[in-house]
């Protein structure tokens, strides 16, 4: 990653007008907004340029209105949760381009803030249109992306805008680049990587591309299912892809070509039925699975061998849950990592980058995402970065 600009470089913005892309993409129930920790991952920036005096004019998506105008997927509808979590005053100005937006544009004052209209409304955004860029840009004077949760996307507001306006990473954007580059850029050595989750199908790359990058593997989750079965385990009921036993001997080879330790549980928790605190509930080793049961942890065993496999590390990267965690007891190993990994951090042993949906769940869950190095809710794009991808809204900053 070559350096890139930040706020840290604007000279003085006094009077000028910012074009800053956020994500505001937030879930919604009853017409409420259910879950506002996207709003207040932008108030850094929001607030820094608003009170070094920039006119600050918001662009972000909402829903997936391919092109339409939809009442149902109106910025307007964020605005007032908006003004809670930031304390101001919000203006909303009904389009996004010039020349419609800039007689609104023109009226704000130094200082200001405006949510501009859902980017997505012009068919022009998800093609990447240099059209509708240029008729974004005329609006502002500078541009800034703060939403790294956007960046795997290639549309108007994200790229296309980037080579238009000079362009700055906003302070969460900096923070989630500098944390990826600190895990898996230029890692402290050994690093650790934890894959977990449903499927292996859906973190093929991620694997691929970790085996070349980390010294340990821990796979876990009904993916570690995969693996067992494919190298003659019998795994019972369990959630496990058997279509896909060759790609995982695949990964085992190039894993150990790479020197990459790989970590597959060799104890699990297994039950009958999948439910809460079933009766059929038991710990056994992975060659001890019946024909009628489920693995829906790492068991006890292997957890503390890879907390001693975490001690001896000096980073760890993790995406995907180790078990069924929404159903106790099936949490168990995931919240006793996580908090060894937590603790690991606290001591200043281990930088730790953590991400995707679930996963930022289950560390809630266990009660550590504050103690981790870096939680990334950035979903798709923290996941591309895991497949070590190039994003295209990061590029366009020239960061890559
Ligand atoms: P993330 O959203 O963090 O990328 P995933 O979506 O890949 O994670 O996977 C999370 C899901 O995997 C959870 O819903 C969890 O219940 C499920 N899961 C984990 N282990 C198992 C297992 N052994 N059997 C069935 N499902 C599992
Ligand atoms: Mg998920």
């Amino acid at each position: 990653m070559s350096s890139f600009r930040t706020l840290d470089d604007l000279g003085d913005v006094s009077g000028k007008k910012a074009l800053v892309r956020i994500d505001l993409n937030v879930p919604m129930a009853n017409g409420e907004v259910a879950d506002d920790t996207r709003l207040r991952a932008t108030l850094p920036t929001v607030t820094e340029l608003a009170d070094r005096g920039a006119t600050v004019l918001l662009l972000a998506h909402f829903g997936r209105p391919k092109g339409e105008r939809r009442d149902d997927m109106s910025l307007r509808r964020i605005v007032p949760a908006y003004e809670r979590v930031l304390g101001r005053p919000v203006h909303f100005i009904p389009d996004c381009t010039a020349p419609e937006a800039e007689a609104a544009v023109a009226a704000l004052q130094s200082g200001d803030i405006a949510i501009l209209e859902n980017t997505r409304f012009h068919e022009g955004e998800e093609k990447n249109d240099p059209d509708l860029a240029r008729a974004m840009a005329t609006l502002g004077d500078f541009y800034v992306d703060d939403a790294f949760s956007a960046a795997h996307r290639a549309h108007a507001s994200t790229e296309a805008i980037a080579h238009i306006l000079p362009a700055y990473a906003g302070r969460a954007m900096e923070a989630e680049l500098k944390a990826l580059e600190q895990a898996l850029g230029k890692p402290q050595r050994p690093v650790a990587a934890v894959v977990g989750g449903a499927k292996v199908s859906t973190k093929l790359e991620v694997l691929r591309h970790l085996v070349a990058k980390v010294d340990h593997l821990i796979i876990g989750g009904g993916m570690a299912n995969t693996f067992l079965a494919a190298r003659g385990v019998a795994v019972g009921k369990s959630l496990c892809e058997h279509e896909l036993a060759h790609t995982a001997l695949e990964i085992l080879d190039a894993a150990e070509r790479a020197n990459c330790t790989v970590h597959l549980p060799y104890d699990v928790v297994v039950a009958k039925q999948f439910a809460p605190n079933p009766p059929s509930l038991r710990i056994c080793n992975v060659h001890e699975v019946a024909a009628d049961e489920m693995i829906l942890d790492v068991g006890p065993a292997a957890v503390e061998a890879l907390a001693d496999v975490l001690k001896t590390c000096r980073t760890l990267v993790w995406n995907g849950p180790l078990g069924a965690f929404e159903t106790p007891p099936f949490d168990a190993a995931t919240v006793a990592l996580a908090k060894i990994a937590a603790a690991l951090t606290q001591d200043g042993s281990l930088v730790s980058v953590a991400g995707g949906g679930d996963t930022v769940a289950a560390l809630n869950h266990a009660g550590v995402a504050g103690d981790f190095t870096f939680v990334s809710t950035a979903g798709g794009a923290f996941l591309e970065w895991m497949e070590g991808k190039e994003l295209p809204g990061v590029k366009a900053l020239g960061l890559a």
